[in-house]
């Protein structure tokens, strides 16, 4: 009799856990890690979703999430509905998103004033230059950070175009990598005019912390007297948790934080990460996800190669890929290390 199970006639949702499949193999003490606002939490819901569609619905790895406010009710159910694994949701204490006591607040004040007038992007914003410095020095920092050793940064809107067939945490620990990317290019050098003097600086005071076999090559075309603006771009990153809170990176994020650019100017955590990154770890511990195909806003990573984009199911579209393209500085990152470019590269150069 129908009516006495209707639920016969609806598909069932037991098992669709198992159809799934949970990925075999160890995990490693990994994290995914997003700063937002409330008002973020469908954007962010977008990545979360794609993200676990791509990889993690399969591996079940934690999410913290961060924010300089509490976290309304909304925000947290609805993202921990998303996440298969464990949700965390962390308030930034005052200290790592205000004005430390040395910044000159009148000066900065007129910085702002001047980046305004001149239309740089977010040059008159308060609140993303607090961003910009807590993703450089504090984020690793965080009490719910601590219990980590790995983290994979998501950004609100992000799109994720391929399978993810493998654990990128993995891959990292295994190959003794630190900090890898996605997309690379050149940072809008009225945000940081004095960046490299600030680093400059730091290698004289820090020579201990500069390693042999770094990518400087990546930083500089003349050996260090001037930067090319070559950065990773941080909205992407899976990284090392324990180098950030080596004393060799804390100096570093110190000695520019006293500097005062992140106030007097506009400096981006992206250069910040990627200057430490080339010059704090040796060239073989950076890794290029060829293989994991990423949108945001507005540069695509689409995997190079065919066959890999047939074999992880990717949706973009490779004329879309911007790694060859002039403004890119991903073909640097393979000459500087010696390595060959995938086949088909020529074909994606403009
Ligand atoms: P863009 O990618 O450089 O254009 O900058 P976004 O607006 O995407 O900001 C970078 C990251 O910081 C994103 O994860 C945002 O959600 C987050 N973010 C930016 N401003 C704030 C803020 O004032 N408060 C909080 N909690 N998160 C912020
Ligand atoms: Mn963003």
């Amino acid at each position: 009799d129908l009516a006495e199970a209707p639920m016969a006639l609806t598909p069932s949702d037991q098992g669709w856990d198992e159809l799934l499949g949970t990925a075999p193999g160890p995990r490693m003490n990994a994290t995914f890690v997003s700063l937002a606002r409330n008002s973020d939490v469908w954007e962010i819901a977008r990545s979360i979703r794609q993200v676990e569609d791509r990889f993690n619905r399969r591996y079940n790895y934690d999410w913290v999430f961060l924010n300089d406010k509490p976290f309304d009710a909304t925000f947290k159910k609805v993202t921990s509905s998303l996440v298969s694994g464990k949700t965390h949701y962390g308030e930034i204490p005052h200290e790592h998103w205000s004005f430390p006591d040395h910044i000159d607040q009148d000066k900065a004040r007129k910085v702002r004033e001047d980046m305004a007038q001149r239309k740089i992007i977010y040059g008159d914003s308060i609140s993303y230059r607090h961003m910009c410095r807590f993703e450089s020095g504090f984020f690793f920092r965080q009490p719910l950070m601590l219990n980590y050793e790995w983290y994979w940064r998501v950004e609100p809107s992000i799109e994720l175009f391929c399978d993810v067939h493998y654990d990128p945490f993995r891959f990292m620990a295994e190959n003794k990598k630190k900090y890898s990317f996605v997309l690379s290019l050149y940072e809008y050098v009225e945000t940081i005019p004095t960046l490299w003097d600030s680093v400059k600086k730091f290698m004289k005071n820090y020579p201990e912390h500069i390693v042999e076999g770094n990518s400087m090559g990546f930083l500089s075309d003349d050996g260090g007297e001037n930067y090319n603006h070559c950065h990773f771009w941080s909205n992407f990153e899976v990284g090392n948790l324990e180098w950030l809170r080596s004393k060799a990176y804390v100096d570093f994020f110190e000695s520019l934080d006293l500097d005062g650019g992140f106030f007097y100017e506009r400096w981006g955590d992206a250069p910040v990460h990627s200057i430490a990154a080339g010059l704090l770890l040796k060239k073989e511990e950076l890794h290029f996800f060829n293989d994991i195909a990423y949108y945001h806003v507005p540069f695509t990573h689409c995997p190079t190669g065919e066959k890999t984009r047939l074999d992880l199911r990717c949706h973009c579209n490779p004329k879309d890929n911007f790694d060859w393209k002039g403004y890119s500085c991903t073909s640097r990152f393979f000459d500087v290390n010696g390595y060959e470019k995938p086949e088909g590269y020529e074909n994606q150069q403009d």
